[in-house]
């Protein structure tokens, strides 16, 4: 008979001792390492929406839908839990911590179409032609960290103003007639640009 090497010995005292590496889990829970790599989690007050989550993962598991309704305009981010592959690249790439891996690691299913996690940003649009500009907490994190370069740039005080309250929402306008007068608004770049250069 084949004898035992010590260091196999030695475990299975150990696992004597302390119990076995492997958990119970389903039929008890099963809490996993604090360095495990789990599924990434939105943050809803960090995320600013800027999509560089999306733009850098791998397999596409983070999409955004807009809804530019003038009354309420939001940014809806998606994060499909089936497809993603754990693989960081989005909590490496967010500008705001706004996405992070978690220890959740018990995902299974039988309905695939609960298999995705979302949150809500409120976009603004052109003032003009309603056009989707970007999300309001993106262009206040831009004003924030541009500093004082943001009252070179109409939409990024006005965003600021607004984020202080000092000024009220705007609505976009009804005239589709605009002009010079029109540059303090927010606009997006065509609408930026044709204000600018009308001599009107
Ligand atoms: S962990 Fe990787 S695969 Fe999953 S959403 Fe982030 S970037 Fe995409
Ligand atoms: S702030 Fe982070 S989580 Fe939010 S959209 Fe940008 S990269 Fe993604």
């Amino acid at each position: 008979m084949k004898l035992p090497k010590i260091r196999e010995l030695l475990e299975a005292i150990k696992a004597l001792i302390t119990g076995p590496y492997t958990t119970k889990f389903p039929y008890k829970p099963h809490t996993p390492h604090q360095n495990f790599r789990g599924q990434p989690k939105f943050n809803p007050d960090k995320c600013v929406g800027c999509l560089a989550c999306e733009a850098v993962c791998p397999v596409e598991a983070i999409d955004h839908r807009d809804i530019p309704d003038p009354q309420n305009p939001k940014r809806i981010m998606i994060h499909y839990t089936d497809t993603c592959i754990f693989c960081g690249s989005c909590e490496a790439a967010c500008i705001a911590e706004g996405i992070k891996l978690s220890n959740e690691w018990d995902l299974a299913f039988f309905d695939r179409t609960l298999a995705e996690e979302t949150i809500e940003k409120d976009l603004e649009l052109c003032e003009i032609c309603g056009e989707v500009i970007a999300c309001k907490d993106h262009l206040k994190w831009i004003s924030e960290k541009i500093g004082e370069l943001t009252f070179s740039n109409p939409t990024l005080y006005l965003s600021r103003l607004k984020s202080l309250r000092v000024i009220d929402e705007n609505l976009i306008a009804a005239s589709k007639d605009y002009g010079r007068s029109d540059r303090t608004k927010m606009l997006c770049a065509r609408h930026r640009r044709e204000t600018t250069l009308t001599t009107q």
